[in-house]
């Protein structure tokens, strides 16, 4: 049966990542991958549940390096979004998740959004007698300068509203290709949305990928042309996503996917011009 990620934890050189599960979504495949027909999917029907649905993982993940201790992405947070006949969204296990990590709010120094949208954002909000703020106390925010700027009209901010305006006295803005933390370099990745980023995590000759949401699940990685709905710029997306898999299929590189079911780590490789993603063996 098919399932969302549980924790775990990997390590890269000195640097743990450990993803922090947040909950999950469910998509009907029309509404998430509008151009694909049953026969496209009869290859992958390890990849639905019963009422043949594609299943999502939602979450976070906390990068404890020698200097610091960083969030990436933070989760949807508690609740659910439910549009019924296309999707449903259920957050709210990302403090326990921390807290399995052996950790609290207040540990984390740095946050990073790969990118504004609300499983990935709102999980930064903190509800307390009736008020809202920001989760981690002590965490210093970045986010891709052009992303924060995507904000500027209030239609990109739809659905994301609270945490913008929780995040505006707090961001701190980085371009792309520069260095997040010595170890973690700022990828720009656009198509998903402009200013979406990926972060490249290196020590020595071992590299991991922060995907964000290059990919929305598994499938895309031997269909990266497959468009997906919440893809704003589809030829960019895809243009993006085989960059990437050309990346991730390079030697010593482990992938890091959001949305993709059984588990979010893996390896990608590649046989004549066919990409395969193997989850990340324990
Ligand atoms: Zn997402």
């Amino acid at each position: 049966m098919i399932t969302t990620a549980r924790q775990r934890q990997m390590t890269l050189g000195s640097i743990r990542i450990t993803n922090l599960p947040d909950g999950y979504a469910l998509f009907n495949i029309p509404f998430l991958f509008p151009e694909t027909t049953p026969a496209d999917w009869e290859p992958y029907q390890h990849l639905l549940n019963q009422d043949k649905q594609i299943v999502a993982s939602i979450g976070a993940y906390v990068i404890q390096t020698s200097g610091h201790t960083i969030v990436a992405d933070a989760g949807f947070g508690p609740g659910q979004y439910v549009d019924e006949g296309n999707m449903e969204l259920h957050g709210g296990e990302l403090l326990a998740s921390l807290q399995k990590a052996g950790l609290t709010p207040a540990d984390i120094d740095l946050v990073f959004i790969t990118h504004l949208h609300p499983d990935h954002v709102n999980g930064i909000i903190q509800q307390a007698n009736g008020e809202q703020g920001v989760l981690y106390p002590n965490a210093r925010f970045l986010l891709r300068r052009s992303e924060w700027q995507r904000m500027a009209t209030q239609a990109e901010r739809y659905g994301v509203e609270e945490a913008v305006r929780l995040l505006e006295p707090r961001v701190e803005l980085i371009e792309e290709n520069t260095l997040l933390v010595p170890e973690i370099t700022v990828l720009a990745t656009p198509g998903h949305v402009s200013g979406h980023a990926s972060l490249l995590i290196e020590a020595g000759e071992q590299r991991v990928i922060l995907l964000g949401d290059v990919f929305h699940n598994n499938v895309q990685v031997e269909h990266p042309e497959w468009r997906n709905v919440f893809d704003r710029d589809h030829e960019q997306a895809v243009k993006t996503r085989l960059h990437i898999l050309e990346e991730l299929a390079k030697p010593a590189t482990i992938g890091i996917a959001s949305h993709f079911a059984t588990d979010v780590f893996g390896r990608v490789t590649v046989a004549q011009g066919k990409y395969q993603w193997h989850t990340l063996a324990e």
